[in-house]
């Protein structure tokens, strides 16, 4: 990961999109500065009794269209400089979305598969109290990210509600399901991944029954990616995980079981690859969902899919997204390919707003309905203004909030 980049990548499509909407130099600068940062010093006291002391951050990029909205990461590589990136892409993603929140992302540069349970969930509670000024229902809702899940969430729940002196589910998102968790939240990205996969499978004119997928990450996204697109009809032959990439598994449950039980992916059956063979097998569809800067100038120009569908956040470099429209293959960007996690966490937000919880059904459908208006939003935009997809999806998405600046003008 090549954290200045995925930095620069978040500014130079900014002002792309700026250029393109034809927005004004005071746009510029309005948009392209975040609007609070946060860094703080998290001590942690290892069960050795050892103290160490991490970094963490929270950045609220923007909170002009309503609370900002973001994850917690947590990844020994992750700086200040990367969290603004990822929180600038949450507010656009957001926007294309249409959800009412602004944009975040926080985290803490720590290897969590160093902890143990109980120092993991001594970290997250005093980054939590560290950023607690700063959060809630109405202020910033953080969720889950690379590193952390549904436990660390109700630890941050709980030590916020414990502050508070009452319950708050609703200062966190993707929580266990007992804690106010919405259904289908755990699975949201990932579907979302299978849903955005489909149809642009369609729009090539290729059947998605049958169709070839190759997955970059096994984690939260890759995994219910998986799932969803083997619902779907089509055949993932290929995934990968930090040690590596496997071929050649009967199906994706086969895969898991064998993963759950012994912690790797080489089950009966399977050849193994390396990453950069993954990213180059002839499949019709290539989805990274990993970490950022895999398709990069150098892995870009071997990939043979013919639509890439980015799971995880800023997947792809500057010089691999020119490869990649070079050769003709469509991209759906992160942004939108990857929406379903926070759409979801929006009817997490709402029902714990509302004290109701709705059934899986209501979630599938509306999750369906949000992303697939995105979607043709942006189909409809690359066409009309003959951009690239992700060309449109930032303009959709920055044009949203440059007009709520404009709405709510400037103070004093
Ligand atoms: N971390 C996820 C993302 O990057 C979800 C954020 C959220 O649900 O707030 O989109």
């Amino acid at each position: 990961m090549t954290t200045e980049s995925a930095f620069e990548t978040a500014r130079a499509q900014l002002r792309t999109a700026v250029d393109q909407l034809g927005l004004s130099e005071n746009d510029w600068q309005t948009l392209s500065t975040p609007r609070r940062i946060l860094e703080v010093a998290v001590p942690l006291r290892r069960d050795n009794d050892k103290v160490e002391m991490y970094k963490g951050y929270r950045v609220q990029y923007s909170t002009t269209r309503g609370p900002s909205k973001g994850g917690v990461r947590f990844h020994p590589q992750i700086d200040l400089e990367e969290t603004i990136a990822l929180a600038m892409l949450m507010t656009w993603k957001c926007a294309l979305t249409n959800l009412p929140f602004g944009g975040a992302k926080g985290g803490i540069a720590v290897d969590a598969s160093t902890l143990s349970v109980r120092e993991n969930e001594r970290l997250t509670r005093r980054y939590t109290s560290e950023i607690l000024p700063i959060i809630g229902p109405e202020r910033d809702i953080p969720a889950p990210d690379v590193g952390t899940d549904e436990r660390n969430m109700a630890w941050m729940m709980d030590t916020y509600s414990v502050n508070a002196g009452f319950s708050v589910p609703g200062v966190v998102t993707g929580k266990p399901i007992v804690l106010g968790g919405s259904l289908g939240r755990n699975s949201a990205t990932g579907d979302g991944v299978a849903i955005s996969t489909r149809e642009a499978l369609r729009m090539r004119g290729i059947n998605p029954v049958g169709a070839t997928v190759a997955i970059q990450g096994f984690g939260k996204v890759g995994y219910w990616a998986a799932v969803a697109l083997e619902n779907m009809g089509l055949k993932v032959v290929a995934v990968s995980d930090v040690n590596g990439a496997v071929i050649g598994f009967e199906n994706v449950s086969q895969l898991w079981s064998h993963f759950l039980a012994h912690k790797n992916l080489n089950a009966p059956g399977t050849d193994r690859l390396s990453n950069l063979e993954l990213l180059h097998l002839d499949v019709d569809v290539l989805i990274p969902a990993a970490l950022s800067d895999s398709i990069t100038g150098l892995s870009a120009v071997g990939i043979k899919a013919k639509i890439v569908v980015e799971g995880a956040n800023a997947p792809t470099s500057p010089e691999g997204d020119a490869i990649l429209n070079d050769k003709g293959i469509l991209v759906v960007p992160d942004i939108l390919a990857n929406s379903g996690g926070v759409i979801v966490s929006y009817f997490e937000w709402v029902q714990d707003k509302q004290n109701y919880a709705w059934d899986g059904d209501e979630v599938r459908t509306n999750l369906n309905r949000i992303l697939m208006k995105a979607f043709n939003e942006v189909e409809e935009m690359a066409t009309s203004r003959k951009v690239t997809w992700r060309e449109a999806a930032h303009m959709l998405g920055v044009a949203r909030v440059a007009e709520a600046h404009k709405l709510r003008g400037l103070y004093p």
